[in-house]
């Protein structure tokens, strides 16, 4: 799939950039970071990030830091750091030596935030969260100072020193910039820079801290310890990037100065994007776990049958940009189909059996066909398949009174068996019910490999699974996890109430709700997981190994699931054969 380099208008700020020598200053490389908090598990919008980012410093021979933003003890595990590495590895990306957390810089940020208050740019407020609210006023109103605004820098130092020795209550007072309350930006109403949080370990710095730096003040402040050049984020922050200049500029120690870019997050059809509440899903138990393949986490997308290639594609091709929208997950589909396509062997499974007996083919002979491992790749080889005169073919590929323009099997008519012969209804066995429980067919013998010497013409062409040599096995049927385009737009308007983000005072640049959000559970697609659990497939798959990808013959695309036990494998639907991107038009 070839597409041109698509626009990234960070690029060209980073070029522009490299021109005037600032903040690349002679002889400095680009450096990136990506900074997930480690308070859930990676989703495919941070795949974006992280392509982004990595992609960048690779572009342009610099390097890309994995910084943990670990800052908050009550919402973070050491066990989600393990699975954000694997993840980012997993997608192909290496951050080398520089592996750093905001944890390792606690001293630092606690001297720099001495270093303001000795200024008269920070100090100690009682206030309670509450009440900061209230005097934060609203974006039409001007807030008011705080009552300890005005604080001596000695009182300041002594009491800050004291929320370090843990002599305050938690939620009994903050340290807070001391900016402008009458500023149009909410953000530079003096933000709270630090917060008390007792009684819970922090997974690296254990009990040694109990108060806590807010992100708006700890991620610059990291970001110019590690050299950062180009601190790229999504485009809440675009409001809180006064602050983050403030802040640099205020403590004059670094010598550089990255400049922070926003760009347009990614939001994807059919499904939610935010690791609140994709812990939702995992904690109410309407998924498995955060690798439940419906999950659009990177671990559910891998377990699901995705290639980091296809994920790394789809981020090319979507591009770069200021606006926010909504990617069709088609598009992520088609993406998918495409490197699948390449790489994955054709197989024959049967998700639905039906019996067929072959009349005229003898008793007891098993022939072993050859059958093409992969008709775009002719390296990928071919393998045998056995044949016998009992076979599976799907039920609904049988049809005893078929309507017009069925183009299968049906009485009196011929089809072609795929790498086999070609067969011929001639009766039907019927259960009391009268349903039919077993086809019974003629076949030529002068058809084998599935072509006619005669060339004539068959109604289609069917895959089958000999019924002596078939392996048993799950199937798992994956639809989209919601059944509503935008599962979070479909509320009422919210009342005139501060955005969540400006009340809760550590609240870190949330996208500021516009609507009441219906809860977006209700749009869950109960019909999301379809188990088929008789299926048949080839003796080739018996032992297949966990994550191995193949296309079921006329079905679409499957991987072999990590729940498949020794001759009982369990597969996951990866994407189907139907392209709607493609057939949309939509594909180049
Ligand atoms: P979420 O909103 O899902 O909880 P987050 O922004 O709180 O994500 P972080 O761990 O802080 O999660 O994210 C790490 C990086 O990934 C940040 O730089 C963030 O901007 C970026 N990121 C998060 N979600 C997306 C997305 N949907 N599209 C692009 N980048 C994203
Ligand atoms: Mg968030």
């Amino acid at each position: 799939m070839e597409t041109p380099k698509t626009s990234n208008f960070i690029r060209d700020i980073i070029n522009q950039d490299i021109k005037e020598g600032a903040p690349l200053a002679e002889g400095a490389i680009v450096e990136t970071r990506f900074p997930p908090e480690p308070n859930g598990h990676l989703h495919i919008g941070h795949a974006k990030s992280i392509c982004l980012n990595f992609g960048l410093a690779a572009e342009y021979n610099g390097v890309c830091h994995l910084r943990f933003d670990d800052t908050n003890p009550t919402k973070e595990e050491a066990e989600y750091v393990e699975a954000i590495k694997r993840d980012v590895k997993w997608l192909g990306f290496d951050w080398g030596q520089h592996l750093y957390y905001t944890s390792d810089y606690f001293d630092r940020l606690y001297k720099c935030a001495v270093e303001l208050i000795k200024k008269g740019k920070a100090f100690v407020c009682h206030l309670s969260p509450d009440e900061i609210r209230q005097y934060r006023g609203t974006l039409t109103h001007p807030g008011q100072n705080s009552p300890y605004r005005e604080r001596l820098v000695d009182e300041n130092l002594e009491l800050f020193e004291g929320m370090r020795q843990g002599k305050f209550e938690e939620g009994s007072c903050v340290l807070r910039a001391r900016i402008d309350m009458s500023s149009p930006n909410l953000n530079m109403r003096d933000p709270v820079l630090y917060r008390i949080i007792k009684n819970t370990p922090h997974h690296r710095t254990g009990t040694k801290w109990c108060i806590y730096p807010s992100y708006d003040y700890s991620h610059p402040i990291s970001d110019a310890i590690e050299g950062i050049t180009h601190s790229i984020c999504t485009l809440e922050f675009e409001d809180h990037r006064p602050l983050y200049d403030w802040i640099l500029n205020e403590l004059s120690l670094f010598k550089s100065h990255p400049k922070q870019i926003e760009f347009a997050r990614l939001n994807l059809t059919y499904t939610v994007m935010s690791k609140r509440k994709l812990l939702e899903l995992v904690s109410g138990s309407f998924v498995t776990d955060w690798d439940d393949p419906r999950m659009p986490t990177i671990s559910g997308l891998r377990r699901r049958g995705y290639t980091p290639e296809a994920i790394r594609k789809f981020c090319e091709v979507i591009g770069v940009a200021k606006a926010n929208s909504i990617v069709d997950i088609a598009l992520l589909e088609y993406c998918l189909r495409e490197d699948l396509n390449q790489r994955a062997a054709r197989v024959m499974a049967v998700l639905n059996p039906l019996r067929l007996v072959i009349d005229n083919y003898p008793e007891d002979l098993t022939e072993e066909l050859e059958a093409e491992n992969n008709p775009e790749d002719a390296s990928m080889g071919s393998r045998k398949i056995p044949f016998g005169k009992v076979i599976y073919i799907e039920q609904d590929d049988f049809c005893e009174q078929p309507p017009k323009g069925y183009f299968r099997l049906a009485p009196g008519c011929e089809v072609r068996l795929k790498h086999a012969y070609y067969v011929k209804c001639v009766d039907v066995i019927k259960d009391n019910n009268g349903r039919v429980v077993e086809v019974h067919c003629t076949y030529d013998p002068e058809t084998k490999g599935g072509w006619s010497k005669d060339g004539r013409k068959v109604m289609g062409t069917l895959h089958w699974v000999s019924v002596e040599h078939a392996i048993p096995s799950e199937v798992r049927i994956y639809s989209h996890l919601f059944t509503k385009p935008n599962p979070e737009d479909e509320g009422a308007p919210l009342a005139e109430e501060a955005p969540l983000a400006e009340i809760t005072p550590m609240a870190k640049g949330a996208p500021l709700p516009t609507k009441k959000a219906e809860d977006f559970k209700s749009n869950l697609n109960p019909e999301s997981l379809i188990k088929l659990t008789s299926a048949m497939v080839e003796p080739s798959l018996a032992n297949a190994d966990v994550g191995n990808r193949y296309q079921f013959l006329r079905h679409g695309y499957f991987c072999v699931d990590a729940d498949s036990v020794p001759n009982m494998p369990i597969f996951n639907r990866t994407v189907s054969l139907k392209d709607s991107w493609a057939r949309s038009g939509k594909a180049r």
